[in-house]
């Protein structure tokens, strides 16, 4: 069944629950470093507040695992959505039960509610009918648009739309989907994956379904050692993961039984510790000093990638070249930034830490799309259905 989205939905004058996530980085004094997660979402509560519905927002925050912790509430939110959205954002202290039942029978529309923390209940967690029934009693329409928790089955995405007649997703959810959907059902071709980060382990699932439908397939950051390592070449202390060596030949088998172009790093920079201080140095992926390790892809390989990104039609790009935290091996993956911003392809980035590298770079403006989602992308690129996503499908 096809999703509704809300636009699709009556929701005028209605009490509507918008399932966001405004789980945002906070520095140690509790102050909002990074506000990306709620602006992405206002479209869909403007909408909903041109419509004249009671909006209700839902969101986690951190894992306090069914417990009541101080540090986690969403009042820093609250805050600062009150300052984007030009409304009063009225905190709730709890997200079910009684006095916030008062709470949003009573809302007018001169402000909007935030409900604390869904995960102070463990009921949220372990989606439990339960707990999404409680919340459920707040609102008459539901709305999910946290792309970025679809991937869990969590009571306020799952079992919650059992208990609605009328539910659909948001604008960024909308927005996630199509994008999603041109870059892997219908992508325009070349389609090039571009896949780094620490492990191959995290990423195999995505590895092995991108195989099957790329054209060309680049390989970077720690998980392309696994991969020399299985070509037979010495990588030294670089990171190997040793029970994944016969899966990553499996991979390469695939890919030359598809004629998919697969690229692997042709040389490095080494370090003789994992540490910014460490020394350095440029070697080809064949003579990497046996005490040595590869943090970072060398400029041989940048040339060799941008060569392989100049007739994309179609790019996604999921993690680090290197280990770019460090500026010593940051150089490879702000390089492949510049390389995927030239380039004229839809280019769909996404994955916690490429967008912190896109950022960094100052190219947010130049990708297509930026995803919101973690571990609900790497879902996506896996070929799996998110269940949220499900949910919504009725
Ligand atoms: P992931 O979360 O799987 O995308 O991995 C991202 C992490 O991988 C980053 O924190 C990087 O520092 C790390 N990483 C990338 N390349 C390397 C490498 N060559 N060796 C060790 N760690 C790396």
């Amino acid at each position: 069944m096809s999703i509704k989205y809300i636009n699709d939905l009556d929701i005028r004058g209605k009490r509507l629950l918008i399932r966001v996530d405004f789980n945002v980085p906070l520095d140690e004094m509790g102050n909002i470093t990074d506000d990306t997660r709620i602006r992405s979402v206002l479209p869909t509560i403007n909408y909903a507040l041109d419509e004249e519905a009671k909006v209700i927002l839902a969101s986690h925050m951190g894992r306090p695992k069914g417990k009541i912790d101080k540090s986690l509430t969403l009042e820093p939110v609250a805050r600062r959505l009150k300052r984007l959205l030009g409304k009063d954002v009225l905190m709730a202290n709890e997200c079910v039960g009684d006095d916030v039942e008062k709470i949003v029978n009573s809302i007018d529309g001169d402000y909007v509610v935030l409900l604390e923390n869904l995960r102070f209940h463990i009921g949220e967690d372990k989606n439990e009918d339960n707990f999404a029934k409680e919340l459920s009693k707040l609102a008459d329409v539901y709305v999910n648009d946290a792309f970025a928790v679809s991937h869990r089955k969590n009571a306020s995405v799952v079992a919650i739309t059992k208990f609605f007649n009328e539910y659909g997703a948001g604008f960024l959810m909308k927005k996630e989907l199509n994008y999603f959907t041109r870059a892997m059902e219908n992508p325009a071709r070349p389609l090039v994956a571009i896949i780094g980060g620490g492990k191959v382990s995290n990423k195999l699932g995505a590895l092995e379904n991108l195989i099957k439908k790329v054209d060309k397939m680049i390989v970077g950051g720690g998980m392309a050692f696994t991969f020399l390592k299985a070509i037979g070449y010495n990588v030294g202390k670089s990171l190997v993961e040793e029970k994944l060596v016969d899966t990553a030949l499996r991979i390469l088998d695939i890919a030359k039984k598809r004629d998919v172009k697969f690229y692997l790093p042709v040389d490095c920079v080494v370090a003789d510790r994992f540490e910014s201080k460490a020394k350095t140095k440029i070697t080809t992926v064949q003579e990497i000093p046996k005490d040595w390790m590869g943090l970072d892809i060398g400029p041989a390989t940048t040339a060799l990638f941008g060569e392989v990104l100049q007739n994309a039609r179609t790019i996604i790009w999921n993690g680090p070249m290197g280990a770019f935290e460090m500026d010593a091996f940051s150089r490879g993956t702000f390089a492949m930034v510049n390389l995927v911003a030239r380039s004229h392809a839809l280019k769909i980035v996404g994955g916690g830490d490429t967008d912190v590298a896109v950022n960094k770079v100052g190219k947010l403006d130049s990708m297509s799309y930026i995803s919101t989602g973690g571990g609900a992308f790497i879902q996506i690129l896996e070929g799996k259905p998110l269940p949220g996503i499900e949910a919504l499908r009725g």
